[in-house]
């Protein structure tokens, strides 16, 4: 049995960072830049008003309030689109609106409310004048050009992740595709004489194979593009063949099979077709785990085989899968997101294995706090659903008792599903 980590770094060493791909902006979402890049233009293009108001000389407001409001004339109207074709000269103003590029000679932008217009309005007199309000400084409301970004300068390196503000980014750059690195396919075959599809009917002996889908939905939650391969019989040449099917993908991962039944015959196919490069681990759940190479041709794909537990095959999927698809995905962070946490209850450890126990956290008086899900059986999915979290519970010790501090590996990092309780 090796520690998780040392199975974490043996499967590391054997997946690599993908090639890239140019794609649409949005479809780059949650991926790597592949390349640097720079603007070729000043965002804004022009310095333009923030407000709508009226574009000043900030000196033709000096001693200007509210009991004695600076008369201004107006000599003309810009709207955000559209370039000024009047100058503000001394004694003049002209009416902007947010975004509208800042007229010749103007200063500064006095807000509306900062005006007799409304009173004008509810008068009905014209706005050929008006009166200001406020002693403004230069700079007032006005957004310079290039203060989002300057033409020539490095805006987005490569290497970070693309999320809605570096998407909105590009586009305003005026970029409509980027260069990412890819997506890694990966093939998910479930293995079991007992399952049958989730659309199928049962009969007696079997049950629906759900293990496809949880671990499909990871991939996709982790930036992944799953390959249903579907299921595979307990037999070394049916599941060989099956496998064969998933060789094109970036890695495979099956589940069951990996255990010590008469039928486990995953790891046969992995010493027959490739070979092994660890298989049992020590944690729980997640022990059976095992992870090779299969060949193909001159190529190698990483086959990760999970447990066929439900429970099992989501822990060790969380632990190895994940970051090894974040590996290949260009991404450099690939640790779980953890917390510190009060455990509620008492979790023992029977056999030294690192626990990953089903907690659900909670935030109280500043503290987060984990209290267990009912049974902790390995086939007890809905012991996933309930949970917000992994409790880890380390290796070589007898367990934790209530109120110990535990390290907290958080499924679901939302601050939304932290509310006091
Ligand atoms: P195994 O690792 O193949 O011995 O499977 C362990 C347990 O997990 C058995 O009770 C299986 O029926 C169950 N199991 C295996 N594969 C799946 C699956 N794809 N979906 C749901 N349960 C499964
Ligand atoms: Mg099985």
């Amino acid at each position: 049995m090796i520690s998780v980590e040392e199975a974490l770094e043996k499967i590391l060493g054997c997946v690599d960072v993908l090639g890239h791909e140019k794609k649409p902006i949005l479809d780059c979402l949650g991926q790597v830049l592949a390349e640097d890049v720079y603007s070729t233009i000043d965002v804004p293009p022009l310095d333009n008003s923030a407000m709508d108001g009226y574009a000043v000389r900030a000196e033709d407001t000096r001693g200007a309030s509210k009991l004695h409001p600076r008369q201004l004339v107006v000599v003309g109207e810009v709207a955000a689109g559209s370039m000024p074709k009047e100058e503000v000269k001394p004694g003049t103003a002209i009416r902007v609106m947010t975004g509208a590029p800042l007229p010749q000679g103007a200063e500064a932008v006095v807000q509306f409310e900062d005006t007799n217009e409304a009173n004008r309005k509810s008068r009905q007199d014209d706005l050929s004048q008006i009166g200001v309000f406020c002693q403004v400084e230069k700079g007032l409301n006005v957004r310079h050009k290039g203060e989002d970004i300057a033409a020539g300068a490095l805006v987005l390196k490569k290497g970070s992740s693309l999320r809605p503000a570096e998407v909105g980014i590009l586009a305003s750059l005026g970029r409509s595709s980027a260069l990412v690195i890819r997506r890694p396919v990966v093939a998910v075959l479930a293995t079991g004489d007992e399952l049958v599809g989730a659309d199928q009917p049962l009969s007696p002996g079997k049950i629906h194979d759900s293990n496809s889908y949880t671990i499909a939905a990871e991939i996709l939650r982790y930036g992944g593009v799953p390959k249903i391969l579907g299921i595979g019989l307990d037999s070394i040449p049916l599941l060989t063949e099956k496998i064969g099917e998933g060789l094109d993908a970036d890695m495979l991962i099956t589940s069951g099979g990996v255990s010590l039944g008469d039928y486990d015959v995953v790891k046969d196919v992995l010493r027959e077709c490739g070979e092994i490069a660890l298989w049992t681990i020590c944690m729980k759940p997640g022990k059976p785990s095992a992870f090779g190479l299969i060949k193909k041709g001159e190529k190698r794909v990483p086959l990760l085989g999970l447990p066929g537990n439900p429970v099992s095959s989501m822990v060790a999927f969380e632990q190895f899968a994940r970051p090894a698809i974040l590996k290949m995905m260009g991404k450099r962070n690939l640790a779980k997101p953890s917390i510190q946490a009060i455990i509620e209850g008492d979790v023992k450890n029977t056999d030294g294995r690192r626990i990953f126990a089903r907690v659900i956290v909670t935030r109280r008086g500043g503290q987060y706090r984990a209290r267990l899900t009912g049974p902790q059986g390995s086939g007890i999915l809905t012991s996933m659903a309930e949970a917000n979290g992994l409790a880890v519970i380390p290796e070589r010790t007898e367990g934790v008792k209530a109120g110990d501090v535990v390290q907290v590996q958080m499924l679901d990092w939302s601050e939304d599903e932290l509310l006091e309780d």
